[in-house]
């Protein structure tokens, strides 16, 4: 290993975040490459994988958890690797610079006042954790506080010191998170400066981030992967599309450019909250966004026969459901277009969809996280087959037509 990145991160080792800081950059990205063609071999050719240009400081959402070590000095860091000991660490080669900054002074201003970091094993103490997200675009910036109280001492005096330092701050929230579990984040956001929320620009167009929400951690590298997307799902102006998992509406915000219509479904009300706004924000006037679970709502699309002819989805590391893909099926769109995070459950899920009329057409790996082996891929499938039954049904198509239909169907089946 090089001795200058060894040096680089007192964390190496302990921390377990870019296990492939110990190779060449170019020998990281083949690793993963050849991973996901190994992965989508049964399925495609995969294109060549993008890689970043300059890998390093790319993350616009950064975490540090605050403790004590065993001297009382207050310290702030990262989890150990499988273990809930905090390494001590003050900047991380794929943060954000100025986050790695602002989080430091925070630490610093903590005794003065009187604010003590949560302790987990005897449960006192007030701060468990300092999130920062960064607009990159727009250098707009968000320090979440989270708190174990709604109440934090001195806080307007917190607040003016740390803004005076950091006078980029754009917002400051206090997140209470009461419970001791592994879980971030608490319900609820207070905010105490500024908006509550940033803005950051993707593809040309402006995206709301507020704590809760997922946005992609590395925006350069998202705007490579929307586009190709957009690029899969070749749009010209008159499709119906459905976004899954569509979090603030990044990706379907940016289809409803060249479609018809956007239809978008996501868990995360606060995420569907910002969607709505985006499309506000953006002008945007042919995109609604709905709070539900994807696969119990495309179960419904579905059902009720609404036409769709292009489906984005963008699941979590989980990948989607049977259910999910089932419906898909049913309701026949043209094309798929499949942002994966996790190669396996995609690889899983393609395996499950091209036995159903759905062949893969394009794949290509796009790196969202340098120097780890989380691999971003997207993946275009293209109806082969004519299934599209039950929607014919819905679309009042005669009963004698659609028994015609399904006559001819069993044929090219067969
Ligand atoms: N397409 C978005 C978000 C992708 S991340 C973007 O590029 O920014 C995956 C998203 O799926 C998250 O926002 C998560 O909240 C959402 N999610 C997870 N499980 C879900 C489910 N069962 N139904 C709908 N959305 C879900």
């Amino acid at each position: 290993m090089s001795e200058k990145k060894k040096s680089a991160c007192p964390a190496f080792g302990k921390c377990g975040g870019c296990s492939l800081i110990n190779k060449d950059y170019k020998d990281g990205v083949n690793e993963k490459s050849k991973a996901l063609i190994k992965l989508l071999a049964p399925f495609v050719k995969v294109e060549s994988f993008i890689a970043m240009d300059d890998p390093y400081n790319y993350r616009n959402k950064v975490l540090s958890t605050f403790g004590e070590d065993g001297k009382h000095n207050i310290i702030s860091g990262i989890y150990e690797e499988k273990s809930r000991r905090i390494v001590p660490m003050d900047h991380c080669l794929l943060e954000n610079r100025k986050a790695d900054e602002i989080i430091v002074t925070i630490r610093g201003l903590l005794r003065s006042f009187k604010i003590r970091p949560y302790n987990e094993r005897n449960g006192y103490g007030l701060l468990k954790h300092v999130l920062i997200r960064v607009g990159a675009a727009t250098g707009q910036i968000m320090v979440v506080l989270v708190l174990t109280s709604p109440i934090l001492p001195s806080k307007n005096n917190f607040v003016k010191a740390l803004v005076k330092v950091h006078p980029d701050i754009s917002t400051i929230v206090i997140n209470v998170n009461e419970r001791n579990t592994s879980m971030v984040l608490g319900k609820r956001d207070i905010p105490v400066y500024g908006k509550g929320f940033i803005e950051d620009e993707l593809c040309g167009m402006r995206f709301r981030i507020s704590p809760q929400s997922f946005y992609q951690v590395n925006p350069v590298q998202a705007d490579i992967l929307y586009n190709k997307a957009m690029e899969f799902a070749g749009l010209t102006g008159k499709e119906s599309v459905l976004d899954a998992y569509c979090g603030t509406g990044t990706i379907g915000l940016i289809a409803s450019r060249n479609a018809k219509n956007v239809i978008g479904v996501e868990l995360n009300p606060e995420a569907v909250k910002d969607a709505v706004n985006n499309a506000r924000a953006n002008g945007v006037k042919n995109a609604s966004f709905y709070c539900d679970d994807a696969t119990s709502f495309i179960g419904k699309m579905a059902e009720e026969g609404v036409k769709c002819d292009v489906v984005l989805m963008d699941p979590p590391r989980s990948g989607s459901t049977e259910e999910f893909l089932k419906a898909v099926v049913r309701m026949g769109p043209e094309k798929v277009v499949y942002v994966s995070c996790n190669p396996e459950t995609l690889a899983r899920d393609l395996k499950f969809i091209t036995k159903r009329g759905y062949k893969v057409s394009r794949a290509v790996g796009v790196e969202m996280f340098p120097w780890t082996n989380h691999v971003e891929s997207c993946v275009l499938l293209e109806r082969v087959s004519n299934r599209k039954a039950d929607s014919y049904v819905k679309l009042n198509v005669k009963m004698e037509d659609y028994y015609r239909i399904k006559d001819a169907e069993k044929k090219t089946d067969e």
